[in-house]
Order: structure tokens, then sequence, then C-alpha cells
């Protein structure tokens, strides 16, 4: 069906409540044809586009297409593929309009296709600067567009917005959204609402202030912005929620250093309630995560809830004023975002219907939310949990286990689920034939270590608060695998109502793909184990598998083309848990690696993929080991603070980005000093770390992992040494 059919039978649909607001739907400004208010507002009808990020504004990832079903999904075959020019993390959702496929790729570069034949329509590449690279917690990932009147709309690494004519792929218009001298980054999708084009920004491990902003579609001017956590110089002419959230903070610290902004970033989810002019956000952590720094009591540990860190805040679409918030961890401290997938849905509890808001934030409960009020109906934990032993129905807040709170001093706590939460940004599924919510979920807790003399740095690395030098695994096999062991990745089916899994897959570790949920009873998801699967919706039945070469990450979206559908997804595995575990650990569960592609499936499909690059990897033969201690354990400290988060911890290879111990410039400092103090790499994102560490500083990290890299040797050899 084409727009223009679609949207003239989608008018007659819509109900007497929806046109009650019919300055909102035809709102002005829209030009010829495209996308309106009217088409986003009724997404669910056009079985055949998928619009916007999450296919509705209740972002609930269910098409009612059911041409592909239980009964002949074992006839899906591939009907054409498109290869990425990139071979970082892919994390996109893809829009289709009307026969067209659009999608954003790694270095916030668009692309569109043919949707039914893979030709390529056009690309357009932002040329975001490679040292971006170093602002980005997770990856150089993009995670989609939105789509309005003839414009496409996304926003770049390196902070601006952009909006591209649909057509052609020419820049209509751009933006600076943030200030780029700090390090914001943008990754999310933006969505659109009457007009207003809404995007976040991430950089809560770098010391920014969180804030999400609305501009005009058709210029991109500035409209609204929201600020999710106080200002420190802020003034008595602050909005309410601004002074009422300065109570929960100790504003001395905002006030005193611009290297703490305090966090809060909206990185990721919203949703909007049309009916309710609502939209949800979902607020990040702290920076620095530690509380004990960031908002400190007199004792020492830290104080105050920090409002909005880790919540779901309603604010007022039209205009950005704040109306409800819900706290998911008061006074966060493990990086315990809530920025996770928000899904709109109505169902009946307890006897009644209720507009309900769902979500399973990095914390590890699963929650139903009134979106009306913002009240508390219900938690559970989805994964396993040790930071708190439940949420009080009477105030809704987690009754904590004292025991994994770590401030500046004392004993480390390993707390489960830990910074990559219970679930990540994979977006989740709901069936309402099934009434469950599909959560990519996944276990991986995190050892959190106190350091008693932190200071931000505002220029470069993790500012974080905590030692992220003590948690090297020792040389150890045995020990290593028994933490692989640990390791779990998971496809549970979660009753809202019931709050418990009705039933789960196991994956062969965390950091699966995004979901999609169908009308012909099937649930789509990509996994670490380099497959792409079909699952029946009702028990969790593998139906359909399809080897993929690589790592799924990105969410899958289905739509049809003359009648036809067909599945399409973005392989290309990355992102913050393929950065920054152990790359040796993740191999050992399942082998895995980056080969960025389109895949788009078909009944009868009979397209191939290229033969499967073989798995090449470096030989580890590094130089002697002849540092002393002291330039062994300074190094090590640095390499936790600075390196750590993109090539992992200990050193031990990250899965995406080079392993520092297979490094030709290991043997040599000059060479290892012009990739790390002179930025020799930026341009592939890998920046001059110059203004943050001193040469010496450089060469301890070198010595570090030469010591590093000599254990792991003499490790793969057999020969267990030991720990010192
Ligand atoms: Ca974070």
């Amino acid at each position: 069906m084409t727009l223009r059919r679609w949207a003239a039978g989608a008018a007659l649909l819509l109900s007497a409540g929806a046109l009650a607001n019919c300055s909102q739907i035809f709102g002005s400004g829209e030009s010829g044809e495209g996308i309106t208010t009217a088409m986003l507002v009724g997404a669910d009808a056009d079985s055949a586009n998928w619009i916007s990020h999450g296919r509705t504004y209740s972002e609930q990832r269910y098409s009612p297409l059911d041409a592909v079903n239980r009964d002949n999904v074992g006839q899906l075959g591939l009907a054409w593929s498109a290869d990425m020019d990139t071979a970082r993390g892919q994390e996109a959702t893809p829009l289709v309009i009307d026969g067209r496929l659009y999608l954003t790729t790694a270095w916030s570069k668009v692309k569109a296709f043919d949707a039914a034949t893979g030709a390529k329509l056009w690309e357009y590449d932002p040329e975001v600067p490679g040292e971006t690279a170093v602002k980005a917690c997770c990856d150089v990932v993009n995670r989609g567009l939105a789509a309005y009147g003839d414009k496409l709309f996304f926003g770049t690494l390196d902070g601006r917005l952009i909006a591209l004519d649909r057509n052609t792929g020419k820049v209509a218009w751009e933006t600076v959204t943030v200030d780029q001298s700090k390090s914001y980054t943008i990754t999310g999708a933006p969505r659109v609402i009457d007009g207003k084009v809404i995007i976040g920004n991430g950089g809560a491990e770098f010391g920014v202030r969180g804030f999400v902003a609305a501009y005009d579609a058709n210029d991109g001017k500035e409209l609204w912005k929201f600020y999710t956590v106080p200002e420190g110089k802020q003034g008595p002419d602050a909005p309410a929620y601004l002074q009422k959230a300065a109570e929960t903070w100790n504003m001395d610290v905002l006030r005193e250093s611009d290297a703490i902004g305090g966090g809060g970033t909206v990185w990721d989810s919203m949703a909007y309630d049309p009916d309710l002019d609502l939209l949800y956000i979902g607020v990040g952590n702290g920076s620095p995560w530690n509380r004990a720094y960031r908002s400190p009591g007199k004792d020492g540990t830290g104080q105050g809830d920090n409002l909005y860190l880790s919540s779901i805040v309603a604010v007022r679409a039209s205009t950005g004023e704040y109306v409800w918030h819900y706290q998911t961890t008061p006074g966060e401290t493990w990086d315990f975002t809530a920025t996770q997938h928000i899904m709109l849905a109505d169902m009946e509890i307890g006897g009644r219907m209720r507009k309900v808001l769902m979500q399973a934030p990095k914390n590890g409960f699963f929650y139903v939310i009134d979106r009306e009020t913002g009240k508390f109906i219900s938690a559970k934990p989805y994964v396993t949990v040790n930071w708190a032993t439940g949420i009080d129905p009477a105030t809704g807040r987690p009754i904590e286990n004292p025991e994994t709170r770590v401030d500046k001093t004392g004993k480390p706590a390993l707390v489960t689920p830990g910074a990559l939460g219970g679930h990540n940004w994979h977006p989740m599924a709901f069936s309402p034939k099934e009434k469950l919510v599909y959560i990519p979920a996944f276990e991986a807790g995190m050892m959190y270590a106190p350091e008693a003399n932190w200071k931000p740095d505002r220029n470069r690395g993790f500012n974080v608060g905590f030692n992220l030098g003590a948690g090297d695994l020792p040389p150890d096999g045995g020990f290593r695998k028994q933490v692989a062991g640990s390791l779990r990745g998971m496809l549970v089916a979660w009753d809202p109502v019931a709050q418990k899994a009705r039933w789960t897959v196991e994956h062969p570790g965390p950091w699966n793909g995004g979901l999609l949920a169908t009308g012909g009873g099937l649930v789509f998801q990509g996994t670490t184990g380099s497959e792409f699967n079909a699952y029946d919706a009702g028990t969790g039945k593998k139906l359909w598998s399809f080897a993929a070469q690589t790592g799924v990450v990105a969410p899958p979206v289905t739509y049809t083309v003359d009648g036809e559908q067909y599945v399409a997804v973005l392989a290309g595995w990355g992102g913050a848990y393929a950065l920054s575990v152990d790359g040796d650990l993740i191999k050992r569960k399942a082998p895995v690696r980056n080969v960025s592609r389109l895949l788009v499936f078909k009944l009868g499909g009979k397209a191939t993929l290229p033969a499967e690059p073989a798995l090449a990897e470096l030989p580890l033969d590094p130089p002697p080991s002849t540092a002393s201690p002291e330039v062994i354990a300074l190094g090590q400290a640095k390499y936790g603070r600075y390196c750590a988060v993109c090539h992992a911890p200990g050193a031990v290879g990250s899965t995406v980005l080079p392993d520092l111990r297979r490094s030709g410039a290991l043997e040599n400092a000059a060479a290892w000093s012009a990739v790390v103090h002179d930025g020799a790499l930026k341009d592939s994102g890998m920046a001059s770390f110059k203004g943050s560490l001193s040469k010496a500083e450089i060469e301890a990290i070198r010595a570090y992992v030469i010591k590093r890299a000599n254990e792991d040797k003499a490790l793969e050899a057999g020969k267990k040494i030991a720990r010192r």
C-alpha cells in the first residue's frame, strides 16, 4: 500500500479522541508528501512499513504481519545482503518506507536501499572525525533514524543532528546539539513528535550533564531543552523540578568542578503517548558512577537520591515541561542506567485496565509503572540480582544490600548485575497475542573496587570514581574458565502481569540481539553465537536458524513490498560488552568477530553469503618483561582508567579493537608513543592521550601490557605461572 492510500484509510480509522487533537495530527509546516503526524500516531495500522524506531510510538516492536509464520518459517531464506563499509558495532533499526530501506551504520553513516532488491539508492557520510571515538563509552555505533515529511533525521557521534532529503540523501539542515568541547556523543535514534525532532546524547562516563532537546523538523531550530540533573550554579529562577532535584544532591561538588556534570544522559530510550501528550525518556547513570565522589555526605560516603539519575521521566512533548518521574535506582552508584527500552501497553492488572509503561533497566528488575501518573505497580528481578532484595511495593524503592555499596575506601564488592546491566540497549519486543515481553537479558557481574584518591579528568578516560585497574583476572586458566562459566545470555519471555518468566532460551553468552515479535507467532533474534534465529513466540522452541558469520546485536524489522513479507537485520558484533570484557573469555564461550552486513530474508530466498572469512589472530610474541614492579603497577592503574574500556580489562584483547598484547608497537617504545602520545592513529579512532598521560605513564602502560602478554603467552603454552 502506498503512503497516500494508507493515509486516506488511516484518517477514517482514527478514533474521535485522536481527532480531537487535530492541530497536532496535521501539524503546520508539513509540505508535500511524506510522513505525517497522523501516520506516526497510526503506525500500527501500516503493516507494510516500519516508519519509526520502535515501529509505533508505543515502541512494542510487534508487527502484525503473518505471511511468515510458525508453519512456514523453515522456508525463510536470504533474499539479499549488503556489506557495510566498517568493522565496528552495528546497532541500528532500519526504517522502511514505501519499498525503500534506510539505515544508519557505524561512524553515523546513512545508507538507502531498494527494500526488495537491495540496490543501493544513496549513501551519506557525515565525516565524523576519527578521534571522536575516544569520547564514546561504547563503540562508534548509531541506533537509527527518524522520518517526517520528506526528511530523515539522525544524530552523529560528534553531537550534530542532521536532516537529509529522503529521496536524495542530500543535507537539508544540520545543527550542533551539544558543547563539543565536552565528551558528549550521540548514538541513539531521534523520535519526531508533531514536527519536533527529539534527541538526547551520551557521555555520563566522561563528566557531562544530561539533557534531551526538541528541534524544528523544518529548520533545526531548538524549541525546548530538558536537563535531567541540576546545574551547580543554578539559582532560584531554575525550573521547579530542578530545584527539587538539587535538594537530593550535594550541590557543592557540582558547583566546584566543571569536570563533574552529574551525568543523567538520555542516550537511548524514548516512548510517546499521543493521548496524554507525554514523552517518556530513560535517564542514565551518575557521572562519576561512585556516589561518594559525586554527592558526598559528611562521613565520606555518598548521600542523596540524586534526581533524576536512573529515572523514567514523563515530559510534556509539546513544551518540554516536567510532568512526573519514577526513579529505579535512587542514589545510583553502579552505572545502573534507566535508559533501557521503554515500552507502552494497555493491560488488565488486578481486575482493571491499566495504561502501563514497562522497562527492564540495567538494575535487573522488570518494572510495570502507571504511565498516566508514574505510580509504581510492580517489579520483580528478571535476572540474578544481589544489590537489592526486592522493591518495596508501598514506596516503590529498592530494599538495598548495603554490602554492594562501595565508597572511597573499604572492600571491593562483586555486584550483579554489573555495569553492563541485566539488559542493555538491545530492544525488547511485546506480543499482544501472547501477552509476553521478550527480553534480551544476560548475567555478567562486576567487581567494584574503591579508589581512595580519585580525581576527575575533563580531558580523557573514564571518570567513574572506581579503581578499574583492580579488576584484572589472574593469569590462571582455571579461574578464567570459572568466570566464563558464570556469564549467561538468554532470551526471556516475561509475563508482565504475573511478573515472572514463562520460558527462557539460553544463548552461548551475553550481548545477544534486539528483538522483533510478529503476528506469525514468531520472535526473531540474532545471537553472540553468530546465528540469526526465529523462535515460537508461545514456547521458545527454535524453529529456524541462519549462520550469520558474525555476532548480531541489532534488532530485526519486518515489512512488505508488493505484498511479500521480508525480515531484515543489521549484523555485526560490537558495543560495550564486545569492547570492554575479556576477549579471550568470550572466545572460549563462542568465537565471535565482526562482519558488518545487512541481511534480508523472505520465504524461498535463495541468495547466499560470500565465504566466511577465516578467524585470523596475530601471534602472541611479546618482548621480555623487564620493567620494575613499580612501573608495571603505575601502568596497570593508568591502563585501567584510560585503556580498559576499549581494549578490555587486563589487556586480554577486546573482540573488536586491536589486542594490545599482539600489537606490533609493543616492542618499540617510539612506535607506542607515536600512537598513544602523538595520535598517529587518530583518524582510525585512536586519539592522542597527551593531555591526560605523561610520556612516562604511556611507557609504563607499555610495560604493563608486555607483562600481561608474557603471562598469557605462558598460559597458552600450558605453563601455569603463579600470580605475583
Ligand atoms: Ca553508563
